[in-house]
């Protein structure tokens, strides 16, 4: 493909801005339109479980673009991308319109997973609309019941925790995390909840909330009740791409991308939350719901979009923080691919401590509490001993 002179960036967050960015100073300077569902310029996520859901970060303190940045971008706000034709790359949008572009960078994040009726009091945790719902609903005394023990609901359970709720947490699995972090990191880092005296009710599901206007309890797979004023849902995400339907890229996993971001149409790239990207490190495509790769990523993919495929810097592994219960924790690398785990440095039972997981006698993931020189000088490291097996799609 020939260097574009229009590029429609769908998808306005972290990945989005990071693209609109990164197409700037990589020297792209045609015509920019970032098409964004929320009627809001980019802000960040991650406070909205932290402190901005404490109430002691503002709105302004959630804003991602630097003070007069100016990407010389149209940005269509509150507009949503409903269809895509790949053979044209052109984009139906929800206000009626159609738009053409030479180059489409896919960046649109992922929603939250809702298993039940919506019922008043019950919330899922994805949009600053979604976080002041729920900071409304966390009244003095209000009992909080977080279904899922993810990163998400964890920090929820913290943060409820800090405001003075008796805060419940339910998790199917027998432990929580092990997705990411294993059984063993799962079972250390998930007891931080009990550390806590917030209560972890683990192996058992949800049947059903309870309630009629307004929730007032969670009734679990084995019979009991637990009585709740608020709930929050946190038993996942899929990748927001059900405006792709019909066309060659859809896939359950997310936008199939290789090592590069590129998709299987040319000039069309896909990065973040709804981005399976190859992952070099590990051997396998993997989506990954991390803020630093939705930034990280961007600068790669745009590499790939404006060089035809010629920039061939790899990602670094996965990246994550966790803030919890006044602790944060930091993972790098891939935990699935490991056999073993051993902590290297300090003691879980000070929950301040370095744990390296090897595959054989290869580290291919660190996970820590505090350390972080030693966590850094390990991400680094993993990120230059692994060598990479680069695949296409
Ligand atoms: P999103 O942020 O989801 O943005 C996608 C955007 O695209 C949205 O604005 C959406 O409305 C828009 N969109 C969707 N469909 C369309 C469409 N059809 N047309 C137009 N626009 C569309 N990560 C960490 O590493 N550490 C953390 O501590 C951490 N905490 C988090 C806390 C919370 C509460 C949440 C929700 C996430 C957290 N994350 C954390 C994850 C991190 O925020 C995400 O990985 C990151 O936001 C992904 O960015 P994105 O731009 O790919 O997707």
């Amino acid at each position: 493909m020939s260097s574009p002179t229009s590029v429609a960036v769908i998808g306005g967050s972290l990945a989005g801005l990071s693209a609109a960015r990164a197409l700037r100073t990589q020297g792209y300077a045609g015509r920019l339109t970032v098409v964004s569902q929320e009627p809001h310029r980019p802000y960040d996520r991650p406070p909205l479980s932290k402190a901005f859901l404490a109430g002691t970060a503002t709105r302004d303190d959630l804003v991602l673009e630097g003070e007069g940045e100016d990407l010389d971008a149209d940005w269509l706000l509150g507009v949503t991308a409903e269809s895509l034709d790949t053979s044209t790359r052109s984009v139906g949008l929800s206000d009626g319109s159609r738009m053409t572009a030479d180059a489409m960078v896919l960046a649109t994040g992922a929603v939250p997973t809702m298993p039940w009726q919506p019922l008043g009091g019950v919330h899922v945790l994805r949009t600053l609309e979604d976080c002041l719902a729920l900071r409304a609903d966390l009244l003095p005394g209000a009992r909080v019941v977080v279904v899922g023990a993810g990163f998400i609901g964890a920090e929820v359970a913290s943060t409820a925790h800090a405001l003075g709720h008796q805060v419940t947490v339910v998790e199917a699995a027998a432990t929580p995390l092990i997705g990411p972090l294993g059984p063993e990191m799962g079972a250390v880092i998930s007891s931080l909840h009990a550390d806590h005296g917030v209560t972890l009710l683990t192996g058992v599901g949800v049947s059903e909330l309870v309630g009629t206007d307004r929730v007032s309890g969670v009734a679990l797979s084995d019979g009991r009740v637990i009585a709740a004023d608020v709930v929050v849902v946190g038993v996942g995400v899929r990748p927001a791409t059900g405006w792709l339907s019909g066309s060659a890229l859809t896939s359950p996993m997310g936008v199939l991308c290789d090592a590069y971001g590129a998709t299987a149409v040319p000039g069309v790239v896909a990065i973040g939350d709804c981005a399976t990207w190859f992952e070099p490190h590990h051997g396998t495509h993997h989506r990954l719901e991390h803020w630093t790769a939705a930034r990280e990523r961007a600068d790669i993919a745009i590499a790939t979009l404006l060089s035809a495929g010629q920039d061939h810097r790899v990602a670094r592994p996965p990246y994550f923080w966790s803030d919890q219960y006044g602790l944060t924790i930091q993972m790098a690398g891939h935990a699935t691919g490991a056999d073993s785990v051993r902590v290297e440095d300090g003691a879980v039972a000070d929950r301040d401590f370095l744990a390296v997981y090897r595959r054989g006698d290869v580290a291919v993931a660190v996970l820590a509490i505090g350390h972080r020189k030693a966590f850094t000088r390990w991400r680094r490291e993993l990120a230059q001993s692994a060598s990479p097996s680069v695949s296409t799609l």
